[in-house]
This record gives C-alpha cells, sequence and structure tokens, in this order.
C-alpha cells in the first residue's frame, strides 16, 4: 500500500487567483482568510496577488511571518483573543484587529495604551441583513461571532482610550452566490456609513464553491460589477473582502488507491487507504467529495458493477465516507481515487490523530499527473 498524497497544483491557484483579482474594481482590497489552506506554498503563490492576508489566531500570525517575512498581516480577527493574542496582533503590525465583542474592545484598548500605540480596528458586528430579491436574512441572530449592531454603533461613538475605530467588518455567511453576496455587501456598506459613518467596510468572504460541480465557479466578475455600484453609491469607502474556500478550493486534490472492494446487502463499497482523518471536508460539509477513477493496470480481482458506490476510508466509524457516486463506473483494488476540490478546510480541519494512522504526504504539481503515474506503478504490497 501507498500513503495517501495531498497534491497543491499551484500553477492552477495563480491562475485563479489573477482572475479574482482581475475580476475586481481596482480600489476593492483582496485579503485571503488563512484559516482555509495556511499551507506555505500556497500562500506563497497568493502573496502577489492579494492586498494581504487575514489571520485568525497566534499560530496564522506565526505562519505569516515564516512564509512573509516583512509583511504585516492586514488583518487579525476571531472569537476568543486573549490578551497574549491581541498583544502578539499588535507588535507583528497587524494593519486592522477585528474586534468581535465590546469587552474585547476594553481590553485591546487597555493594551494599546500601556505600549504607547492606538490600535486600528473594525468592528465585527451581526447585521440582520435582508438581501433584496432573496428572501434570505443573514445575521441577526444570536450568535457569538460580532457585536449587535447597537453595540457596534455604541462602540464606534464612544471608543475606549487606546483604540482607534477605522470602519466595520461583516462575514455573516458562507455559501453565497455573486448577486447574493453583491446584495449583502451593498447592505452592509450601506448600514455602516449611515450608522457609524465607516470609512472602511470589509463584507467578509464566504463565495459560494459547488462541491457537485467541480468545473463551476463563483461569478467574480458579477460580484465585481456589484462591488463597483457599491464604490459608486458610496465613494470615498475603502472596501474590502475576505474569502478563503472560493480562493484555494480548487487547488488541492487528495490521492490515494483502493484497499478493498466490497458488495454489502447490495451496496458496492470501495475502502481506500486514508480517509476523513486526512479529508474531513465531505464528514463536515456532509457532502460527496468529487473523484475521478485512475485505472491500475496488472490488477486482477473485484471489481464493482460500475452502479453507485460508497466510497470509504480506514477509520472505524460509518462517518467516514468520503464520497458517493452513481457514476464513477467500476472499481477494482489497487485503483487510483483523485479526490477533487480539496484545497480548501481539508488536511488542516482533519481529525488526523484518530486511530493514528500515518498523515498523508504533500506534494506540488498537476493532481491529474500525479494520480496516472500513480496508477501506471505497479501495486505496492
Ligand atoms: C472563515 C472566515 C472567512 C473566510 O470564509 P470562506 O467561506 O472560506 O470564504 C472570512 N472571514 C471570516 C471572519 C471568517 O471567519
Amino acid at each position: 500500500m501507498t500513503r495517501p498524497v495531498y497534491v497543491h497544483d499551484l500553477d492552477a491557484l495563480a491562475t485563479q487567483a489573477r482572475a479574482i483579482r482581475a475580476a475586481l474594481p481596482q480600489p476593492v482590497e483582496l485579503l485571503y482568510a488563512v484559516k482555509a489552506n495556511p499551507d506555505p506554498g500556497v500562500l506563497h503563490t497568493l502573496a502577489p496577488f492579494v492586498d494581504g492576508f487575514e489571520a485568525a489566531s497566534r499560530g496564522e500570525l506565526r505562519r505569516l511571518a515564516e512564509v512573509l517575512p516583512g509583511r504585516p498581516p492586514a488583518a487579525y480577527a476571531g472569537p476568543g483573543k486573549t490578551d497574549a493574542d491581541l498583544a502578539a496582533a499588535l507588535a507583528a503590525g497587524v494593519h486592522r484587529i477585528h474586534v468581535e465583542s465590546p469587552a474585547e474592545l476594553r481590553r485591546l484598548g487597555a493594551l494599546a495604551t500601556a505600549s504607547g500605540t492606538s490600535a486600528q480596528v473594525l468592528l465585527r458586528v451581526n447585521l440582520p441583513v435582508e438581501a433584496p430579491g432573496a428572501s434570505l436574512v443573514m445575521g441577526g441572530g444570536p450568535s457569538p461571532f460580532g457585536m449587535d449592531p447597537a453595540d457596534a454603533v455604541e462602540c464606534a461613538r464612544r471608543p475606549p482610550t487606546g483604540i482607534d475605530v477605522r470602519g466595520i467588518h461583516a462575514h455573516l455567511a458562507s455559501g453565497l452566490d455573486a448577486p447574493l453576496a453583491g446584495a449583502v455587501a451593498a447592505a452592509v456598506v450601506e448600514w455602516a456609513v449611515t450608522e457609524v459613518g465607516a470609512a472602511e467596510v470589509d463584507v467578509g468572504g464566504g463565495m459560494a464553491v459547488d462541491y457537485t460541480d467541480p468545473a463551476a465557479r463563483f461569478d467574480w466578475v458579477g460580484y465585481g460589477r456589484a462591488l463597483a455600484d457599491v464604490l459608486d453609491a458610496h465613494p470615498g469607502v475603502r472596501l474590502r473582502i475576505e474569502p478563503g474556500r472560493s480562493v484555494t478550493a480548487y487547488c488541492g486534490a487528495y490521492i490515494t488507491e483502493v484497499i478493498d472492494v466490497k458488495r454489502s446487502y447490495g451496496e458496492w463499497f470501495v475502502v481506500v487507504a486514508g480517509g476523513t482523518h486526512h479529508l474531513r471536508t465531505p464528514a463536515a460539509k456532509g457532502h460527496a467529495q468529487p473523484f475521478r477513477v485512475h485505472r491500475r493496470r496488472g490488477v486482477e480481482g473485484v471489481r464493482t458493477d460500475g452502479g453507485p458506490v460508497t466510497a470509504v476510508g480506514q477509520l472505524c466509524t460509518p462517518k467516514d465516507v468520503l464520497s458517493r457516486s452513481a457514476t464513477a463506473g467500476p472499481i477494482g483494488v489497487g485503483d487510483v481515487l483523485a479526490f477533487a476540490m480539496a484545497g480548501a478546510y481539508a488536511w488542516n480541519i482533519s481529525h488526523r490523530d484518530f486511530l493514528l494512522h500515518e498523515p498523508p504526504l504533500f506534494m506540488n504539481g498537476d493532481p491529474q499527473e500525479v494520480a496516472a503515474e500513480w496508477a501506471a506503478r505497479p501495486p505496492a504490497p
């Protein structure tokens, strides 16, 4: 058996990032949410195309300092920041700290004052945004994220000493298509300018990724047009976005091989090396991870009948399901499966120590080439 491997296609990532940048109006600042995939190669590849990086922990601050020294993170965000976290963000020269509560704002003000500086902050607000045309209300309910609008207004009017409120941050939902994301951005900026007189607004990430269709992409051009309208309506506002998943999801693949093929009460299962302890995305999102089969030459034995299969991993839990497919074709022992769209919230959210299997390997390259070469090799014992 051979160890599963994550393959990052950094050329494809650069192409994707270039297209996103080109679709956005020039003044819109593009940040990358590091938590989607903090791989050093990914960060290096994105660096020329983004205006900065959004870190959401001290670990991510450290990662950014190692990989991109001399380039302070654009934003530091996340709930539950300790005093040590806030002090680290101040010391790292983070451009904007996104503050989640009035109490956090007071602690940050005290730390900044004690170190003789002031903190440049965006207040994260939990707005009841209704996107016109889509009867969807996002935010506006109880949540650990952000402040109630009235609290944000109060913090902006009377900030504690040591705090310079530059504007508003909102990250209200994920899985937004371009028209909805555009409507949300318009509503957030409208609120921020009207209620707080915000000079800067970060409208967050959450751009949709469709795991049922690896060829589909978020409509960045349409979203860019919507943001241009927002800028026209509010000239002078600094507008920022911070996508994660939609930037990196497509650049990663998880490649592994089939260990066992079996039929259970009439249904076909293929058991692969590895599993959701390497690629937790399908378990976390409840979807079928799309995959392609590379047939192994020279291996005899049981093959599925070409109908529906469930692809599972090596964990002793029925939740270890990577995918279900009706159209994969016959699959046999030794075949190589290349799971696509494994470049965001994949390895880095996985429960890697469950059952103490070996971790996957990592490499850069073209995933389909790697899978084809793997399938051309004789099976390892
Ligand atoms: C996770 C997160 C993002 C990125 O979200 P995606 O769905 O990956 O685009 C952006 N901003 C904040 C505050 C987040 O928590």
